[in-house]
């Protein structure tokens, strides 16, 4: 697949439509590991603090432009990349797909109380996708118990919300030894679709500015806002003289 670097990490050249049309290709065959994973400003920018995160970056499948931050750094480094694909939608347009087929699928992540009101959501809203299991990200359970409970049910999908970098991590030391088709990494989705966390109000969506309203929102992400500005100046400099080999 087409893909080009922002920072040094890679991020597909990738839509909705491909996306599940891999998926689609992906299950039929039954041969190959499927890693979904989102690439936004927050992740480029601190990747170098995780090397592991990086590799699991560099090995995946698809790298999703999550955020209208790469679209821009895109844009401004005379990239190709027009369009978000955002880890959120994405894993709605999975559940669909599951429910419509009749697949199955695993989730792994956020708190218990957290997890359980998703998957009520869930059963409700996809009531022929087969919900194969859920694990909370704050369990007990050593990592081993974790990959056997979820190998015991071989799913299509397993959903893993721990946020950046420990889904990540806990991906790219688990995928070979997981029995399932597709992994996506998806934040902190799970919040949302329990209803806890509400999405942004349509305004923000529509001007692609979510990330500005979970900022606002939010005093624990107050300072992301000016993250923003910051890493479309990285992206740039790294672009005209990393890239380049000029420093
Ligand atoms: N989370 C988890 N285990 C942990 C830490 C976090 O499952 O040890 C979950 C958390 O409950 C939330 C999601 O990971 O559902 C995203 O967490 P956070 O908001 O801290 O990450 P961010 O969105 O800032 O990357």
């Amino acid at each position: 697949m087409n893909h080009e670097l922002i920072m040094g990490i890679p991020v597909d050249h990738i839509t909705y439509e491909s996306v599940l049309e891999d998926v689609n290709n992906h299950l039929l065959a039954g041969t190959k590991k499927m890693t979904i994973a989102s690439v936004n400003p927050q992740i480029i920018v601190e990747s170098k603090k995780y090397p592991e995160a990086v590799n699991f970056l560099e090995k995946s499948t698809h790298r999703i432009p999550d955020g209208i931050g790469i679209v821009l750094a895109s844009k401004l480094t005379g990239g190709k990349i027009k369009e978000r694909v955002t880890g959120f939608d994405l894993m709605i347009k999975l559940l669909e797909n599951g429910n419509n087929n009749k697949r199955s699928a695993f989730f792994y992540g956020a708190k218990p109380e957290i997890l359980g009101a998703a998957l009520k959501n869930i059963e409700l809203k996809y009531p022929n996708l087969v919900i194969a299991g859920g694990i909370d990200g704050y369990t007990t359970m050593t990592e081993e118990e974790v990959v056997e409970q979820i190998n015991r049910t071989s799913p299509d999908f397993l959903f893993v919300a721990m946020g950046f970098p420990r889904q990540e991590l806990w991906l790219n030391r688990n995928v070979s030894k997981l029995d399932v088709k597709i992994f996506q990494d998806v934040g902190g989705s799970f919040d949302v679709l329990s209803g806890t966390v509400k999405r942004a109000p349509k305004f923000f969506l529509d001007y692609h500015m979510e990330w500005l309203y979970r900022s606002l929102s939010n005093p624990k992400r107050i300072g992301r806002i000016f993250q923003l500005p910051v890493f479309l100046m990285k992206s740039v400099w790294w672009k005209i003289f990393e890239a380049n080999n000029l420093l």
